[in-house]
Order: C-alpha cells, then structure tokens, then sequence
C-alpha cells in the first residue's frame, strides 16, 4: 500500500514514519510545512514533500496517487485552543474537511485522527466507550471546547458518509501520546505553550517551580507512542479497522498531574543522579492558560475494541515518561535554550 501522512512532520508523524520505515512494508510519503523532527528518519520506502495543505493542488494531487491517507494536521495544544480559537477552527476543520473532500473524490480511504477530548466533561466512573458515551462539551464562553467541538464536527461528518457508504475510513481517539520528540521546551515557570509533559522537564531541566494547574488533580491516561503506533497499524491492516471509531489509549497509566510531577520527579532524579527538589505550586487556569480555558477531568478509555484486532498496550506509565525524558538528556542542543 502507499500511505500519505499528512502532519508527518510532527510528534506522532514522525513517529509514525518512523515505525512505517522499520516496518517496510509499505510505501510512505510524508507532507508537512517543517521536516525538524524528521531528522535522521529516512528510509527507501519513505519521501517527505515539504508543503501546506492549504495548497489544494498539491494536497489533491498527492491523495490522487495514494492509497490511504492518514490525516494528523490540527493544532494540537491547549494554550492555542484560548488564545487564537478562530485559527484552530480553520486548521482543525475547514483543512480538514478539504482532507476529507479530497479522498471522497478520489476514493480513498481515510485514517482521521481525532482526540480524546471529544468526549469532554467526566459526566460518569465508567470508562469511555468509542461508540456509547456522550461527548459533553462546556459553555460557548469557554473557548478551549473549540478544539474539540471542531474535532466532533469532523468526526461526525466522517461517520454520516461511512454511513452513506462513500468513504471508508477509520478514526482514532488519542489518550495524552507520549514519548521521543513530543512538543518542545521552554523557559520554567512559563505559561501556556505545550502540553504538560514539556512544563515539568522544563522545571526538572531547570530546578524551578512545577506548576500545577487548579491544584493537579485532574486525571489522564498516557500511552507510549510506540503502542500507539502499533494500534494504527492494527487498525490499518485488518478487516474489522474500516468504518470504526477506537480509542487509543491505555486504560492502566492513569494519573492525577500531581502523581505525575511526583514520578517525573523521581524518574529524572534517577537518570541523572540528582535530587530534584522543585517547589510543586498552584496555578489558576485562566492565569495560566489565558481566559476561556476550562480543564476537565477524564476517566480511562475503553479499548476493548482495539484490542480484538490483536493489540495491546505495553508499555506502562514509567517506561512511557522514562524513555521520553531520556531523548531530552540525550540532546543538549534541545535542553540548552532553557538551562
Ligand atoms: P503536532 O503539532 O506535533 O503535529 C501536527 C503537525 O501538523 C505539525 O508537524 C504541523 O507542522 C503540521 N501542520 C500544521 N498545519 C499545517 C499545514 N497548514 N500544512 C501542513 N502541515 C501542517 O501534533 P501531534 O501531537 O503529532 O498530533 C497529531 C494529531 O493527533 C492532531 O490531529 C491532534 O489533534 C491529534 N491528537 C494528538 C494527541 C497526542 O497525544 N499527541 C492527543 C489528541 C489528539
Ligand atoms: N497541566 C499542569 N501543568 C502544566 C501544564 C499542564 O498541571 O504545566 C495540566 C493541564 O491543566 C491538564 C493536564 O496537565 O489538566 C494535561 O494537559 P495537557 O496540555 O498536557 O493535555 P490535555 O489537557 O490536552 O490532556
């Protein structure tokens, strides 16, 4: 098969590029506006086009010579949610829906990748299932539901063609990926920016404060990224992964941000003989992230339906966060800017 990633310069595209190459067994092309964490990853099964989606030529043109395309472009961070909304809905949605125009004209099957956040607030304790959980999103003031009523909107025009029986697709829910080339550093005691692992090695990185939005209680579930590469190909390949929704998560690394500063603390202190001491603080949400930010609270996921295609999760919460601080110490040229 050819398989058309777009996004694959990112955390999860270059990932996936990277497990894909290794596999060999399909041909890979790669579009993205910025190839930095696809640095070393090459392979004669993998070409990397540097271009925009919005460049409609070329973005129709490369689906018309694929045959699957997986879609990874959105803006993926919280603090972008609040402070430029109006950009994520055009990236996350109307790009996305040009995506999806594309491969329904040219008959192509597509893999969207979704979130986890689509199901919004912790309404109940029972895990959330892919096909019978409500997705309860918050007041229109609290501009973080963009992300996710954006996303929600995809997925269900998505659904409603399957349905009609003019697409094959999958869609895949993320729970919280972690793992080599996750988002980016930036100075302590910084404040929006990207997703949390990178707040606290920065902390670590620097020995200033861990901050701990509205107290560090709300909980998440984190997957390896190399399980996560595994579901998608489990997905990919077989029969029962066409017109289906999964979560992709795994359901035993949940933990409240807290418990987590806690473990990166004591998993740093380990690989680099010290004895991080960082003051663990609170911090309001808004004042961290800007006005209309809400957090949420999330229950585990269900992956009974990924793992009847043959997967399972592997990797648990300290390998997850152990290997990616790893990758960090290994590359001073990428802590440097913040020591
Ligand atoms: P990422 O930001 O690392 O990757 C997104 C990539 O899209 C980036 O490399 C970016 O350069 C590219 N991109 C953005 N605009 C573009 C444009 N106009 N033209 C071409 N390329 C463009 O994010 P990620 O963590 O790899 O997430 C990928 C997908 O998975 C997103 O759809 C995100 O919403 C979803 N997701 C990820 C997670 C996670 O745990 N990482 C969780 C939930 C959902
Ligand atoms: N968070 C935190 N400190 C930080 C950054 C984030 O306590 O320095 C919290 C954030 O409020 C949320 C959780 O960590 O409760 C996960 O945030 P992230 O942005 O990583 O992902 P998402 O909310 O999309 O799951």
């Amino acid at each position: 098969m050819k398989l058309l990633i777009f996004g694959a310069g990112g955390f999860i595209g270059s990932n996936l590029a990277e497990h894909l190459i290794e596999q060999g067994e399909h041909e890979v092309v790669g579009l993205d506006v910025t190839a930095d964490k696809l640095a070393g990853i090459e392979g004669p099964n993998f070409k990397f086009v540097k271009g925009n989606i919005a460049d409609a030529d070329l973005a129709n043109k490369l689906v018309a010579d694929c045959d699957v395309v997986v879609d990874l472009i959105a803006y993926a961070n919280p603090s972008i949610y609040v402070e430029k909304p109006l950009d994520v809905v055009h990236l996350n949605f109307f790009e996305n829906m040009k995506i999806l125009e594309y491969c329904l004209s040219h008959q192509k099957r597509l893999v969207q990748y979704s979130t986890s956040e689509v199901y919004g607030k912790r309404t109940r304790d029972e895990s959330y299932s892919d096909d019978h959980s409500d997705l309860v999103m918050g007041p229109v003031q609290k501009q973080r539901w963009i992300y996710a009523s954006s996303k929600q909107l995809l997925e269900r025009i998505i659904y409603a063609h399957g349905v009609q029986g003019d697409l094959d697709y999958s869609i895949i829910r993320p729970f919280n990926f972690v793992g080599p080339r996750f988002d980016y550093l930036v100075p302590a005691g910084s404040k929006g920016g990207p997703r949390v692992f990178s707040h606290f090695l920065s902390a670590l990185l620097t020995g200033g404060p861990i901050q701990l939005v509205d107290g560090g209680d709300k909980h998440r579930c984190f997957t390896h990224i190399k399980d996560a590469c595994e579901a998608f190909s489990a997905i990919l390949e077989n029969p029962a992964g066409h017109n289906e929704i999964f979560n992709v998560g795994n359901p035993d690394t949940n933990t409240t941000m807290r418990g987590l500063a806690k473990m990166m603390q004591s998993i740093y202190g380990e690989l680099t003989g010290t004895h991080p001491d960082n003051e663990l603080i609170d911090i309001d949400g808004e004042d961290f992230y800007g006005k209309g930010y809400e957090d949420m609270d999330r229950v585990p996921p269900d992956v009974t339906k990924l793992m009847a295609l043959g997967w399972k999760p592997t990797r648990d919460l300290d390998t997850i966060f152990r290997e990616a601080i790893q990758y960090y110490l290994d590359r001073p040229d990428l802590t440097a800017a913040i020591r």
